[in-house]
């Protein structure tokens, strides 16, 4: 991983093209991933962020300026969860996994102020190839991690014919030999984490037994190799975690979490990815078709998607459906156990699962994630902070998540305060990824 990681270092540093000139961004409002740090200027050289605060160093004598009165600057919003190169329109499946849709995902999350990406599993085996092509150039789009294709259960999650697997890369194992042997070849092809599904869909399907997911987090980490977990219920959490695994990487949506197990996540340092938007999505769009009107979403959505989500007959249909009354129950679920683990001191990571299907809205997503995590009591300043410094941090990225001297220069530049209303992270004027302008305001 660490060698990987630094490949990719390296090769950003020799392709990419120093800007001529430092850049000086000033008069913004400045939330450095932690907090507020009033109006101050950024200085930028080349990828990274050189400076923050008066007074200026003489490097920034020569600097272009660019004047952000009124804006509100945030380091780029990092994902922990999300999948790429897997949907197409109305359809999702492994057979979408190519260079250039990959791109397209990546680019569509840093239109939407995402930055850094982590693809969370399914990735085909020309994921690595991809990572470097993407990380060296910003106008590719966000930054790639993640999983390779993962690691599953045998006929279970992730269920192959619901997911369009067709190819199907993740590794299944039958026995914790083959569950060690597929955390080696994972590894050898380059991830950066090792993603594990442990949920039988509601009885629907096998659970992948303990004795395999214990030998794939015990062989990671041996390799220093990170391990996420897919969950949706509290007794595969509470086994996991017992197996210290290091990222639980869905809510926890069956019944709510008991303050032993809280304390047991607090002291062991486990993350928690709440998705909430994960449930929320099959039923969101069907009720609130006036957002179908918004600029932000439309940009988001793919012609198709916005074809069919307009028809009145689609919308309740969709909230007629068999499943939705246990998909609010499980943001509600969602939610309290949420407000449960930030109360408990848990350390929280960001994602959405967006891109795995189309109703999981690439970009879009994000922004209602932020909005939910309000809605779990977290303030403005602290759900940023989740998306921002906390997500670097769980995927061990020291050189993001933070305006500061030294990190890099991928940055969100909003028309409007985030921290006294949270759907202001919508109001997008630039998107800044590597010292670079990559992205302007949000229109159809
Ligand atoms: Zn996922």
């Amino acid at each position: 991983m660490r060698l990987n990681r630094l490949w990719s270092v390296l090769l950003a540093a020799i392709a990419l093209p120093a800007a001529a000139e430092p850049v000086l961004l000033e008069h913004a409002r400045v939330f450095d991933g932690t907090r507020d740090l009033g109006v101050t200027p950024v200085l930028i050289d080349g990828t990274r962020i050189v400076h923050v605060g008066a007074p200026l160093p003489a490097a920034a004598t020569g600097a272009r300026r660019v004047d952000y009165s009124g804006k509100t600057l945030l380091p780029g919003l990092v994902s922990d969860h999300a999948h790429v190169g897997n949907t197409e329109g109305l359809q999702h499946g492994d057979r979408y996994y190519t260079r250039d849709n990959v791109v397209r995902d990546l680019r569509q999350f840093q239109r939407f102020g995402i930055t850094t990406v982590t693809a969370l599993g399914m990735n085909g085996h020309e994921f690595s190839a991809i990572r470097t092509e993407v990380n060296a150039d910003p106008t590719l789009g966000a930054q790639l991690y993640g999983a390779g294709g993962g690691i599953g259960a045998v006929d279970g999650a992730p269920p192959a014919a619901a997911m369009g697997l067709q190819r199907d890369a993740v590794a299944r194992p039958r026995n914790a030999e083959e569950a060690r042997a597929a955390v080696a070849t994972q590894q050898a092809d380059g991830v950066d984490l090792i993603k594990l599904w442990v949920d039988n869909l509601g009885g629907k399907v096998p659970m992948m037994p303990p004795e395999i997911y214990r030998a794939a987090i015990a062989e990671a980490h041996a390799r220093d190799l990170k391990v996420a977990a897919h969950i949706h219920d509290l007794d595969q959490a509470r086994d996991l975690i017992d197996a210290k695994v290091d990222i639980i990487a869905h809510g926890i949506r069956d019944r709510a979490i008991d303050p032993m197990l809280v304390r047991k996540m607090r002291e062991q340092g486990t993350g928690y990815i709440a998705t909430v938007n994960i449930d929320e999505a099959n039923y969101w769009y069907a009720e609130n078709p006036q957002q179908l009107q918004t600029a932000f979403l439309r940009a988001a959505l793919p012609a198709e998607v916005l074809a069919r989500w307009q028809q009145p007959q689609w919308q309740s249909e969709q909230l007629a459906g068999a499943n939705i009354a246990g998909a609010r129950k499980a943001v509600e679920m969602s939610l309290e156990n949420l407000r449960r683990l930030h109360a408990g001191g848990v350390k929280l990571g960001f994602g959405t699962d967006s891109g795995a299907m189309p109703q999981r809205v690439i970009g879009f997503a994000e922004h209602r994630e932020l909005k939910l995590l309000t809605e779990a009591g977290l303030t403005p300043a602290r759900a940023l902070q989740v998306a921002t410094a906390d997500a670097a941090d769980l995927l061990g990225l020291a050189d993001r998540g933070r305006i500061a001297a030294g990190k890099r220069a991928d940055l969100l530049v909003l028309d409007a305060d985030p921290l006294a209303d949270i759907d202001n992270t919508r109001q997008i004027r630039a998107v800044w990824q590597a010292g670079r302008e990559v992205s302007g305001p949000i229109i159809e």
